[in-house]
Parts: structure tokens; sequence; C-alpha cells
């Protein structure tokens, strides 16, 4: 089964389209109960078909199109969304510009949480949900006199600084961290590879293998930030990381792995559902070869390399058009053969925690 477009982008509000929550997919809707407007069901679905209310969120700042079940409860009452139920905290939301921080926030993490949901990972609420292996969202904003908030993952919590959602002040603090791509979204999806690294790999049948590729995690993590920050990456990081950071600690590394799985996968299925794919562009690079994956036991490796392969194919020619327009590149990173190697290992740990995550091979299939 491919995967389905997961567009969760806002649609304007007097559309009916809206994001069905067990598949991450995009649907268009009909009430089918005029009397309150409150239930809701898929255009042309039998009357048995499931109903669902709109998430509470949908007349707030966060603007949510996307709909709850009518028999979920998790999400209090009125019923918050899968993704909107995983915002534990907020900031103030009566401080200059934080209704449209929270808007851009929450549509980043709409992005991130239909391509979970997606993949079939496991996306429950902290607070509702899952108390023990939950995941929720803190959204803080620095008190004028400090401390400054710092964005990062700990049990299942993703904290984030606010501030990340002002163009200002994130270009700026790129351009000061000479890092080539910094957006709400990269920041989600590497959050949550810590999280899904906790809940996945950390003392599973993974874990060997996890060490052999990305390295000893038990490697102190203090020290290892410390010495990125003061001294640098190694000279020869781009032949061995995804990105300059990844090569600051084991878990960086597949934090930043993981990253860009998500947006590989999550792009080029954007890519693919307009009919656009790489492997019927005229740009030719060497592909990738099995050998770089090293012994494995996924009889569907090639499959795998394919959609690496397209992927290097369609950024290759996005990168021209970007340079067409005089802006940065769309993807500004070079995947070598030891990170097509750690995205493999992150491919296998999602298909294993997920039946569903088959579909990413659609991709290849696809193609
Ligand atoms: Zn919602
Ligand atoms: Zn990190």
């Amino acid at each position: 089964m491919p995967l389905e477009p997961a567009h969760s982008s806002v649609p304007p509000l007097n559309s009916q389209q809206v994001l069905q929550p067990e598949s991450a997919t995009v649907q268009e809707t009909e009430t089918v109960d005029v009397s309150s407007a409150a239930l809701w069901r898929h255009v042309g679905a039998p009357e048995s078909s499931p109903r669902y209310r709109r998430c509470a969120n949908l007349t707030t700042a966060a603007a949510c199109n996307w709909l709850v079940n009518e028999y979920d409860n998790a999400g209090g009452s009125p019923p918050l969304c899968r993704c909107c139920r995983l915002t534990r905290t907020l900031p103030d939301l009566s401080l200059p510009n934080a209704e449209l921080w929270w808007l851009r926030i929450e549509m980043a993490k709409r992005r991130l949480v239909s391509s979970l949901i997606g993949l079939g990972l496991p996306v429950l609420s902290k607070q509702s949900e899952d108390a023990e292996r939950g995941l929720v969202f803190d959204l803080l904003r620095s008190p004028p006199e400090g401390p400054h908030v710092i964005t990062g993952h700990a049990d299942g919590v993703i904290t984030l600084d606010v501030e990340e959602a002002d163009d200002a002040w994130r270009e700026k603090r790129r351009a000061s961290l000479n890092e080539p791509y910094r957006t709400l979204l990269g920041h989600f999806r590497h959050e949550c590879g810590h999280y899904y690294w906790q809940r996945l790999v950390e003392n599973s049948q993974w874990h060997a293998t996890y060490r052999e590729i990305f390295g000893d995690e038990r490697e102190d993590y203090a020290a290892s930030l410390k010495r990125h920050y003061d001294n640098g990456p190694p000279a020869d990081w781009g032949q061995r990381f995804v990105s300059s950071y990844a090569s600051s600690h084991s878990w960086e590394d597949w934090a930043e792995t993981w990253a860009h799985y998500l947006h590989l996968v999550d792009t080029l299925d954007t890519a693919r559902s307009f009919g656009l794919d790489g492997e019927r562009v005229e740009l030719h690079y060497e592909r990738f070869t099995p050998d770089v994956l090293g012994e494995h036991d996924d009889e569907r490796a090639d499959q795998f390399l394919d959609v690496i392969n397209g992927w290097m194919e369609l950024t290759g020619v996005l990168n021209e058009l970007s340079r067409s327009m005089g802006v940065p590149d769309f993807y500004p990173f070079v995947l070598s053969a030891p990170v097509v190697k750690k995205l493999h290992l992150v491919h296998r740990v999602i298909a294993g925690a997920a039946s569903t995550s088959q579909a990413v091979l659609a991709l290849a299939e696809a193609a």
C-alpha cells in the first residue's frame, strides 16, 4: 500500500478538508448532524462509517484542521485531536507575537505527527494516554530575566523554545551556529528522534547494531557536547555524518539521521502525490549500491536504496531550482555512504516498530 499524501498544513477555515486521524490522510468531509454541526463523516462514506468531531483547537490561534473520532475520549472535552493533545504547556498567549508563534509551531507539529502516524509509530500523549511511555511537548518562552529555555528532549518530554518561531531570531541563531538549515519542523524531527531512540532502540534487539553503526552512547554526553562547541567538528565529518552537529555524540548522530529520514520520506511522499519523482529527472548521480549497507538481514534493502537514490536525484534538481531563484539550497546536505548505512538502520527500526511502515517501501515501488 503506498503512503497516502500526508499534507497537514492548514487549509482555509471554510474548507471541509480535514485530517483523518487514523491514517493521517487529508479527506473531504461533510457534516452529518446539521442541527448542531458537531459530527462529521467523509464525503460518500456509508452511514455505518466512523463519525468525527472537529478538534477543539479549530477556533483557537492554533487553527487545527484535524478530526477526532466521536468515541475517542483521550483528548478531553471539547476534544483535542491526536496532535493537539500532545501539547502540555503553552506560553502566555497574551504576550506579543505569542499567538502567531503558536500557530507556526502547531503547523510544524501537525506535519511531524501526521508523518509519525503515517509511519505507524506510537504517538500517544504522556498526559492522557500513556503516562510512562507517551510523548508531550512543552512550548516555553524564556522570561526576560532568564534563564533562556533550551530546546531538547528528556523522557518523552520535548521542550521547544518558542522564540524559534520568530523568523529573524531563528535566522540569526542559524547563522551564528553556522548551520545550513534551521526550522521548527527540523527541531521537532530531531527531538522526536531522541524520544524514539529511547522507545525503540535502548535495550532492544537493535541496541548492539546501533552501537556498531552509531558508536557507543555511553560516552560522556556533556563532555562530548562541550568538546564540539569548543573545538568544532572533526575535519572529516562530512564523510561520516549527515551534519557537523551529528559528530558531537552518538545520540545526536542518531537524532540528526532520524530527522533526515523523516525529511526524505515526507518530501518524497509529497513529491509523489503530485506526480513528481526522482527517477524521471534528467540528472544522474552515481547511485548507492548494496555494498554501502554492509551486513544486514533486510530482504528489501534494494528498495530502500531506490528510495535513497530517488531522493538524491530529486534534491539535486530541487537544489538547482533553488539556485535559479537565488535562494539557499532546498536540501543543503550531502549523503555519504556511511550516512546511508545509518539511515538504513533508522529505516529498519521504524519498519520493525510498525507494519504499516512497509508503506515507505511503496515509494520505491511507485518510482
Ligand atoms: Zn488539533
Ligand atoms: Zn539532540
